[in-house]
């Protein structure tokens, strides 16, 4: 094969991803001097970088938006006490291992710890990446015997991990399993890969991923650079196929805290046919503290996108909480806002606090 043939083709960019610190200094030679910090954090939390995606860093710095997000940086061990592995509380709702639910009507299906990409702000990093698995037949039968006895459950969301680094042999399993639940109306899937390696989305895939239909594909562009040529062609086989897209993007320091970027961001998904569904308020997970944006300014920024932009280019700005779900951000669920702490009212009038970020 050629190089550029390997390139286009998914399954050598995954085995090529940049998985250690010599590999990373071999593609970035300037980052010579930062490599203890690099070393350590990589060693705490998996990094892995498709050739593909590291071609969009333009260089090779923490000011830069791509490299941010994907390289690791010694600031990703500092983190305050209101920290947590497992800040929504989500192994608490595992009925089954796979499985969590924490509504009533949805169930998340964990389908695969594997990712094409180990993205520094990932709020799953108690799961991702330190052991490259996906989720053992017996523990999917289960699953689908565990559905099938729940018929109040119409809305299975297929997560990770990213379930589309699964093969199409391992898709076809799991869909099958799940769609062959008759009370199961929905199913979604939520993944990077068009982002991160949208080679992935080949005409074989769209082809599998549409006799499972209804199903919806959300994904997760958080800077307009990634928005490249290949990822909006494969965001076109997606929509060309009728899946109906959704964003969900995570407002992060030094990506795309400014309205200006995420109006780029918005405008662009929209013009290819994907509804961005939610701005999500960074989690409070282990790691993250320096991505972390003040909820003041978080609705600042959705002011002034509301000014410039349709409501269809508008996501919903929430925080995901563990005791009352995602709540939308606005002033008519602020309760107080001080400098380090807001309270939120959930829907049932539980009145919950979020540390705001550490020293801004
Ligand atoms: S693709 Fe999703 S699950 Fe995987 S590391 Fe990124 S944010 Fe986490």
């Amino acid at each position: 094969m050629n190089a550029t043939y390997n390139h286009r083709d998914w399954r050598w960019q995954m085995r090529h991803r940049i998985r250690s610190v010599a590999e990373l200094q071999q593609r970035f030679p300037g980052l010579r001097s930062k490599m203890a910090g690099i070393a350590e954090e990589a060693a705490h939390f998996a990094m892995a970088i498709p050739p593909y995606y590291a071609a969009l860093i333009q260089r090779a710095d923490a000011r830069d938006p791509i490299f941010r997000l994907a390289v690791p940086q010694a600031v990703e061990l500092c983190d305050p006490p209101h920290l947590a592995a497992d800040p929504l509380g989500e192994e608490k709702h595992t009925p089954l291992p796979g499985l969590i639910r924490r509504y009533g009507d949805r169930a998340l299906v964990l389908a695969t710890n594997t990712c094409a990409m180990y993205c520094r702000h990932c709020d799953r990093k108690r799961l991702t990446g330190a052991r490259e698995t996906a989720l053992p037949p017996m523990a999917l039968e289960r699953i689908a015997s565990y559905l099938r006895i729940h018929p109040e459950i119409h809305d299975v969301i297929i997560s990770g991990g990213d379930p589309l680094t699964l093969s199409e042999l391992a898709l076809e399993r799991l869909l099958t399993a799940i769609r062959s639940v008759p009370s199961v109306e929905i199913i979604r899937i939520g993944t990077r890969m068009p982002v991160t390696l949208p080679q992935r989305i080949t005409p074989a895939l769209v082809k599998l991923l549409r006799r499972f239909q209804p199903l919806w594909i959300n994904t997760q562009f958080n800077h307009p650079r990634e928005l490249t040529s290949e990822a909006c062609a494969a965001l076109a086989r997606l929509a060309d196929a009728g899946f109906p897209l959704g964003n969900q993007s995570v407002l992060l320091r030094g990506v795309n805290d400014s309205a200006k970027i995420l109006e780029e961001l918005l405008r662009g998904l929209v013009r290819h046919r994907v509804r961005p569904y939610y701005l999500f308020q960074c989690e409070l997970v282990r790691g993250v503290e320096h991505f972390r944006v003040p909820v003041r300014r978080g609705l600042k920024i959705m002011a002034q996108l509301r000014r410039r932009l349709s409501s269809l280019a508008i996501p919903t700005y929430v925080l995901d909480t563990p005791t009352a779900g995602k709540i939308p951000l606005s002033a008519a669920t602020i309760v107080s806002a001080a400098t380090k702490k807001i309270v939120l009212r959930g829907p049932r009038g539980q009145l919950i606090a979020y540390p705001e970020p550490v020293g801004r």
